[in-house]
């Protein structure tokens, strides 16, 4: 299997006094657990940079952080909104758009779920204590790898056979979530107060799935079900990381001088 290349959305913080850019470790070792090459993009990038970065990329995960700009859904600011960033707002919507255009298989985790719904039309619960109050905790705080409400699966969809299952206890730390679903997406996971925890693509030729909790904290449990998230990634991304390196080779086949079209696209 040629490894594929996954990009990583970044992010930009500063610690040690200094501006620096990157992703939680957790992402990267979830990729390379389930076979694939990490690569991070910086939120540094324009969209006319964030084009010609996915050249050799073979899949793409929306990773967590900020809350983004309600405007980009057509709402005023809630008083809870956190802080958003308008850099990494523009930056991943640019990146999911080109990332959608190439047909990329995309992986959405917690902010990326609703990136992925934002920029596909949809709206986003800018604060769920506040606006949308319900038994489940979504930001019960403690440990980033404990397992704190259940997520129910749509039988069938991408996220239950990536997943191996059709309930999953997860682990949860957001205070916004999915309202109205943007074009195009099915929602394929809920928690028992119907809350969106999982979204999909609703053309299963295109292999974008998204959730809510966070998948990546589990890289260290080799039993754990997230596992599968990652490794269906991969496979998908592996498929054209497959098929691109056939296109490249026949693009080298034909390029001789005495090559001509055959059926296989193979030279002469
Ligand atoms: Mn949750």
């Amino acid at each position: 299997m040629t490894a594929p290349r996954i990009a990583l959305s970044g992010v930009l913080r500063t610690w040690d006094a200094a501006e620096r850019t990157g992703v939680n470790g957790a992402y990267v070792r979830s990729v390379l657990g389930a076979g694939g090459v990490p690569i991070i993009l910086p939120p540094l990038l324009d969209a006319a940079l964030v084009e010609r970065a996915l050249d050799g990329i073979d899949g793409v995960v929306l990773t967590g952080g900020e809350d983004i700009h309600p405007g980009l859904y057509g709402a005023e600011p809630s008083p809870h909104l956190y802080p958003p960033s308008r850099e990494r707002d523009l930056f991943e919507l640019g990146l999911f758009a080109a990332a959608r255009e190439r047909a990329l298989p995309i992986l959405g985790i917690c902010r990326g779920i609703q990136l992925v719904n934002v920029g596909l039309g949809g709206t986003l619960f800018q604060d769920l204590p506040s606006e949308r109050p319900s038994s489940v905790a979504h930001d019960p705080g403690g440990a980033r790898q404990a397992r704190t409400h259940e997520v129910r699966l749509e039988p069938g969809s991408r996220a239950a056979e990536a997943l191996g299952r059709t309930r999953v206890a997860v682990n949860s730390f957001h205070h916004q979530a999915i309202d109205r679903l943007g074009t195009g997406l099915v929602a394929t996971g809920w928690t028992e107060d119907e809350l969106i925890e999982a979204a999909e693509s609703e053309d299963r030729s295109t292999w974008l799935l998204a959730v809510q909790w966070h998948p990546e904290e589990m890289h260290a449990d080799m039993a754990a079900p997230e596992r599968g998230l990652f490794r269906a990634l991969v496979e998908a991304a592996s498929g054209r990381a497959a098929a691109s390196g056939a296109s490249a080779r026949r693009a080298l086949g034909e390029s001789g001088p005495t090559s001509t079209r055959s059926e296989t696209g193979v030279g002469r």
